[in-house]
């Protein structure tokens, strides 16, 4: 909402162009939130130069300030970035379509074959798994549970045949799909802990024998900084068509997406995030942007804080909302600040459309204001300190004394718990109180 407001409102306001001091200064802040995010240096650097290009040409909108303005900038580029060349998984004109995997051990290849196979029976497909991990005792029987849980046949070596030759199962899985008319083929592959020859030979050899119509390279988004490094190897070893991110459930804090996406330039196809077959989307580049920009996301709120609260208010609102210590004290303090902003009225004024609405609204909530006011001041300053001691016979007092009825006083007290609640959840997504704290 409050992004379609500054659109509505950058419509009607004056023109210009943002200054290079404007751009420098909040690139540094954009700098941090991109490393914080575990995004590999020379891709903010490469990134940062880039949005500071599309700044420079960017055109001054009334309603956000430089800061907010290159903050969307580099919002809208991240977005396009992650999602450019968004596709759907590309499948052979001829069944069967072959789908191999890529990637570290532990990066979640098994795990996605079993939440692929899911997915696409859910979309009439009858897959097939193949196990083509003989590395690990352990790998082909797990690739077989994972199967069953999705309800899908995985092909695997028989037992008791000492260890198989990987590139020969996945040969002979195929051939087995095409037999049994399955229509997709998901291949598994092992993996090592760190990237090695042998592995990426193996990987190229299983390429070669089954020539996927996709190679998805699995990447684990814990991994953030590594990405990189990961990434080209197998770029340069086997090669890929798509990416997928697994563990976004963890504290990831996605930079790993922009990372691969930048050195690669291969789309992210799909997004797990978390152990079981339902944890598992398709890449969705805007929900992964705000991740990325948690920490400018914030900035833009602390920015348009300051417009009506001093630095150090800020701080300290911030502070207690992050512990969830907001009185009713500082909430009225900051509903003073927004009516320094001017009438409810005025600033609905600046919305196109809105009519004759419009002055109706305004009055009602700037009389709404006033009661709010009212109320809060009517109590003591223990009451605004610590609102859980408002009793009954204190909600009549304050009623009474402020002349509105008593369950207008219940009103204001719920809705600030209820803010209260709020703000501290929030506080716990965002970091805020951490993030304010090292903000002067
Ligand atoms: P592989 O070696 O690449 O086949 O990786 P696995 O599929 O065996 O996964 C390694 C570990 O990561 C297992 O314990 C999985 O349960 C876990 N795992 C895989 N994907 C995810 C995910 O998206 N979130 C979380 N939390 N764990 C995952
Ligand atoms: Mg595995």
């Amino acid at each position: 909402l409050s992004e379609r407001l500054s659109g509505a409102l950058a419509n009607l306001r004056g023109k210009g162009r943002l200054s290079d001091a404007d751009i420098d200064t909040t690139a540094r802040e954009i700098r941090i939130a991109l490393l914080e995010a575990d995004v590999a240096l020379p891709v903010v650097r490469g990134f940062i130069s880039r949005v500071k290009e599309r700044a420079k040409g960017a055109e001054v909108s009334g309603a956000l300030n430089p800061a907010q303005q290159v903050v969307k900038i580099v919002n809208d580029e991240l977005v396009s970035i992650l999602g450019g060349e968004t596709r759907r998984l590309r499948l052979a004109k001829e069944p069967p379509s072959v789908i191999m995997l890529a990637g570290l051990q532990g990066s979640g290849k098994t795990t996605l074959a079993g939440k692929l196979a899911h997915w696409l029976k859910n979309q009439g497909h009858t897959p097939l798994l193949v196990a083509c991990d003989l590395q690990r005792p352990n790998a082909v029987n797990q690739l077989q549970i994972v199967g069953e849980r999705a309800g899908a046949t995985t092909f695997a070596p028989e037992p008791g045949n000492g260890v198989g030759d990987p590139v020969d199962v996945a040969r002979r899985g195929i051939a087995h799909a095409r037999e049994k008319h399955y229509d997709i083929v998901i291949v598994d592959t092992a993996g090592r802990l760190g990237v090695d020859e042998e592995l990426m030979k193996q990987a190229a050899d299983i390429r070669d024998a089954v020539s996927p119509d996709e190679t998805l390279f699995v990447v684990d988004a814990m991994i953030g900084q590594d990405a990189v490094a990961t990434a080209e190897a197998f770029r340069d070893g086997v090669g890929f068509s798509g990416v997928v991110l697994t563990k976004l459930d963890g504290d990831a804090r996605g930079g790993a997406a922009l990372s691969v996406r930048e050195v690669t330039g291969e789309p992210i196809l799909f997004a797990s995030n978390g152990e079981k077959l339902a944890d598992f989307d398709v890449f969705h580049p805007d929900r992964m942007a705000s991740r990325i920009l948690g920490m400018g996301d914030l900035l833009t709120l602390i920015e348009q804080a300051e417009q009506a609260f001093d630095q150090e208010r800020t701080a300290q609102a911030a502070a207690k909302m992050s512990t969830g210590e907001l009185t009713l004290e500082d909430f009225l303090e900051q509903m003073l600040a927004v009516r320094k902003m001017g009438p409810i009225g005025n600033i609905l004024g600046m919305l196109p459309g809105a009519g004759q609405m419009k002055d109706a609204l305004a009055q009602v909530d700037d009389k709404q204001l006033d009661r709010l006011q009212a109320i809060i001041r009517g109590m003591t300053p223990a009451e605004r300190a610590d609102p859980k001691i408002i009793n009954g016979s204190r909600r009549l007092r304050i009623a009474n004394g402020s002349g509105v009825t008593v369950s207008e006083v219940n009103d204001v007290v719920n809705r600030f718990f209820e803010a209260r609640k709020v703000m501290k959840q929030m506080a716990g997504q965002f970091g805020f109180g951490s993030r304010s704290a090292t903000k002067k």
